[in-house]
């Protein structure tokens, strides 16, 4: 009974979703099209009895499966996109694209939504097997890289009436953190000018790509005006076709970020004026698109103090001689500095790592701390208490994002953190389920106190899905 029957309930999926996390790995698909993976856990979920619905007709991919009835409703988050350009080989200390340039597994996405799966079956199993009231989800959300899938199921309404949600993502230590996340916007900003030979009539031409160039001018000089911890970055996605032709149009993808939306809005807004003179200067024209927007995440104590609690309770991890030995050689593709300042951030000492693991969970940070990036859980986090951690996954010091993170979220030291990751949101929604409901009026009670009046703002309603 109780927790006992959850340990081994995720022992009797484990074997089915390390296979299916290491088959997501090895076909890794670009956000809103992750049909191959999404096809994967909704036929696995199906098999096993849940109902399984598609609710947000402009993300195909979406897809939420669900067991039980009545209250409390707790959902679990999954993801399963992946990331251009970091395609690696599973298992090498070398960087090895498997094929240059491709999408590749760098964030570890194929770990984040089979734990979700993971969670839900054991946790579906058990309230089966004791007849627990309660209704449990599992949302499968696409394209959380830049792309904000979550943002799309929100203003579809489907977390409006969840009391509570967890999700987990892979990482280098098993640990919750109580820190914030910026809020996020991804936009595109299109200038048209007039095509010119640009030797022998250069007078006639309004060069576009002059316009982007003045556009980022602007932009870097507004850089010390900004708020601390504000951040600009961008690319130019379109430069013009040949130094001979005054470029007619041209066009450039900014991310803004910011530790709260309305800052975050704040510094759009002076990126546009940056724009539009850009076009005044140029004699161009300009029109802008914004393609995704995030919030920041509200972190909930009272959450992440149940999480921290069951992440405890969890299993531990044996390695094998071979696994040790590759995260030993993982390791040592990095200088001793920047495994020391990993440490540091985490607040402990290098000393404590074996094979540049440190196995016992820690629970860091607090709500005035906000990492730089972003994820559109903070979407969710607005509407619903939630809470998130990580497990390890990799060893310290290797970061999301990079060709050592995919190589070790392709092997089973990642798919071993995951099913940590699977037993701990398990254990943590049994105590929802059952003796430790007053939790999640506790919870609600400190978003409520966080959010202060302010309330969720979706995306406006013509803001459709944008495919890379
Ligand atoms: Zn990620």
């Amino acid at each position: 009974m109780g927790k006992q029957n959850i340990k081994a309930n995720i022992a009797k999926h484990r074997e089915a979703l390390e296979k299916m996390a290491l088959d997501i790995w090895a076909k890794p698909e670009a956000g809103f099209r992750e049909f191959n993976a999404t096809k994967l856990q909704q036929d696995y979920l199906k098999n096993m009895g849940a109902k399984i619905t598609s609710p947000v007709d402009v993300v195909e991919t979406a897809f939420i499966a669900e067991y039980g009835s009545g209250k409390p409703i707790i959902g679990i988050l999954g993801e399963f996109d992946a990331l251009p350009g970091l395609s690696q080989k599973a298992g090498l200390t070398v960087q090895d694209p498997l094929e240059p340039g491709a999408y590749g597994h760098a964030c570890g996405h194929n770990l984040l939504g089979t734990a979700g799966v993971l969670a839900f079956a054991a946790l579906m199993d058990t309230m089966k097997e004791e007849n627990l009231p309660g209704t449990l989800r599992f949302y499968a959300c696409p394209a959380e890289e830049n792309l904000s899938g979550k943002s799309y199921m929100a203003r579809a309404g489907v977390f409006n009436d969840l009391d509570c949600c967890l999700t987990y993502h892979p990482g280098n230590q098993d640990a919750v953190s109580g820190g914030s996340n910026n809020a996020y916007t991804l936009m595109e900003f299109y200038f048209k000018g007039i095509p010119a030979h640009a030797g022998g009539a250069p007078w006639l031409g309004r060069s576009a790509l002059d316009a982007v160039e003045l556009m980022n001018v602007g932009c870097n000089y507004l850089r010390e005006h900004i708020i601390d911890g504000g951040r600009m970055h961008y690319i130019i996605i379109d430069g013009g076709m040949a130094p001979n032709i005054v470029p007619a149009t041209a066009a450039v993808r900014y991310s803004v970020r910011a530790p709260k939306m309305d800052q975050m809005q704040d510094i759009v807004r002076r990126l546009i004026l940056c724009a539009e003179g850009a076009a005044h200067m140029t004699e161009t024209t300009m029109t802008y698109s914004v393609k995704s927007v995030m919030h920041n995440m509200m972190p909930n104590y009272t959450m992440n103090e149940i999480m921290y609690e069951n992440l405890c309770q969890v299993t531990p991890t044996e390695f094998t001689d071979e696994e040790k030995k590759f995260m030993d050689d993982m390791v040592a593709t990095y200088a001793p500095e920047a495994i020391a300042a990993a440490c540091k951030q985490y607040g402990f000492s290098p000393a404590e790592l074996e094979h540049g693991m440190r196995m016992k969970p820690v629970l860091y940070g607090d709500k005035s701390q906000c990492g730089g990036g972003s994820t559109d859980v903070g979407d969710v986090s607005y509407i619903t208490p939630t809470a998130q951690f990580t497990t390890a996954c990799a060893p310290i010091p290797v970061s999301a994002h990079t060709w050592q993170s995919c190589s070790c979220y392709g092997t089973s030291v990642g798919t071993k953190g995951m099913i940590r990751a699977g037993e701990a949101m398990a254990l943590t929604g049994y105590d929802l389920f059952t003796d430790k409901k007053d939790v999640i009026e506790k919870a609600k009670e400190e978003l409520k106190a966080d959010l202060d009046g302010a309330t969720y703002t979706p995306i406006p309603d013509d803001m459709m899905p944008y495919y890379d």
